[in-house]
């Protein structure tokens, strides 16, 4: 899950990273308030969306007077901002963080990382900051420098310093640096986060560092044990599809292709994907329905997958340990009738009261076919994808 860089802001903030003062704003008009309550001369406006790559597409924007801000923030505000990190569509922007501007001497970048590799947190940073990463590491590739944390010990006092050494700090911006690793290092563990990012960290005419961009995503399995970091989330940013399956429970990721997947467990999912494209076919999601299928579940579990209108044909695979396939059969039925399905659906059943179930689906005098193994059922989905749906 990601959050908004004012959020992280104020997170990394709490733990002692400077970063400029600024307001929130919803409005043009409350745009130019902040301005105002902030004073001085001048000002940075950026558009809020999760996303980063806001500058050059036009979401960031240094402006000199009250009525700059409110006049840009209006030009902000309901747009779909689309970066080099979004899709086509963008992301709608419905909230402007207005902030003091800085003047900087020199931007430096820092991220902390999950390393598969080492299964350990990684950070990550380069003396020329200010662009993506990704762009770093092509253009730049020495300046990257990595290290890594041994979780028993945590960020060495040692290491904080290397790293400060290493960004060509001197004098009192080495106990800053060490100050912002320790706060990224304790957010990134505390909080269970996946990415802690700030982009610039900047080197002020002053000679002081603050963080001008800040961005944090976490795990999404963690959620329910950090309550403080679900309540930052915002579905406006997220996609519809599986903001509608968070919140009916249901382990949702949208894809790109048309064939709608309905599965029990995330294992079984991801090989229900893998047949599908084994057969040529592209899977429309990733869905786990969970253990306990019940027809309510079902019927959500359908309504989910149909939100999405490239889908063409339904594949259902469920294995039934405690579950009873008589059961999830009655429940694949109601469902079909109570939401009037205009798409084929292929069914797969496994386990407890197997018989039962495929007869009471091909019993039912549907379009529901009910498939033997899980290759057939890929092959007919894949078939009944390019024939026109029945009447
Ligand atoms: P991103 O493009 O989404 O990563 O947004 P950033 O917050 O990183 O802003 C993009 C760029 O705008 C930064 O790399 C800076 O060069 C510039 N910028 C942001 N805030 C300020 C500021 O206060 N003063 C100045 N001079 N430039 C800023
Ligand atoms: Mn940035």
């Amino acid at each position: 899950m990601d959050i908004h860089e004012y959020q992280s802001k104020e997170i990394l903030s709490g733990l002692g990273v400077p970063v400029p003062r600024g307001g929130l704003a919803y409005s043009p008009e409350q745009a130019g308030y902040r301005a105002r309550e902030l004073g001085g001369d001048a000002w940075v406006v950026k558009a809020q969306i999760h996303s980063g790559g806001r500058g050059e597409a036009g979401g960031v924007k240094l402006c000199r007077s009250e009525d700059e801000v409110r006049t840009y923030a209006a030009t902000l505000f309901g747009k779909q901002l689309v970066t080099r990190q979004t899709d086509a569509n963008g992301k709608g922007v419905f909230r402007v963080w207005v902030e003091a501007a800085t003047s900087i001497r020199q931007e430096l970048y820092l991220g902390l990382v999950l390393d598969r590799k080492t299964e350990r947190i990684m950070i990550v940073s380069s003396a020329h900051g200010g662009m993506e990463i990704e762009e770093l590491a092509v253009e730049d590739p020495d300046s990257l420098r990595r290290m890594v944390i041994d979780p028993a010990v945590g960020l060495a006092e040692y290491q904080a310093r290397e790293l400060a050494f290493s960004l060509g700090l001197s004098g009192g911006q080495i106990a800053q640096m060490i100050t912002v690793l320790r706060a990224c290092y304790r957010a990134y563990r505390d909080l269970d986060a996946l990415m802690v990012e700030i982009n610039p960290l900047v080197i002020t005419e002053a000679g002081d560092l603050i963080a001008l961009d800040a961005k944090m995503s976490f795990d999404t399995n963690a959620l329910y044990r950090r309550p403080e970091v679900a309540a930052l989330r915002d579905p406006s940013q997220e996609d519809a599809r599986e903001s509608m399956a968070a919140d009916n429970g249901l382990a949702y990721v949208g894809l790109d292709g048309d064939i709608g997947c309905i599965t029990n467990g995330a294992g079984l999912a991801m090989a229900t994907m893998d047949m599908v494209k084994l057969a040529g076919g592209e899977p429309a999601n990733f869905l786990d329905i969970g253990g306990g299928a019940s027809p309510e579940r079902v019927c959500q579990a359908f309504r989910t997958v149909l939100s999405d209108t490239n889908v063409q044909v339904i594949l259902i695979n469920i294995f039934a340990g405690i579950n009873r396939c008589d059961w999830i059969a009655n429940g694949v039925i109601q469902a079909y009738r109570e939401l009037n399905l205009g798409v084929p659906v292929i069914v797969r059943l496994a386990g407890t009261n197997v018989e039962e179930g495929r007869a009471i689906l091909t019993g039912a005098g549907l379009p529901i076919l009910a498939a033997e193994t899980l290759e057939e059922a890929a092959n007919a989905a894949v078939a009944a994808r390019r024939q026109p749906v029945a009447a």
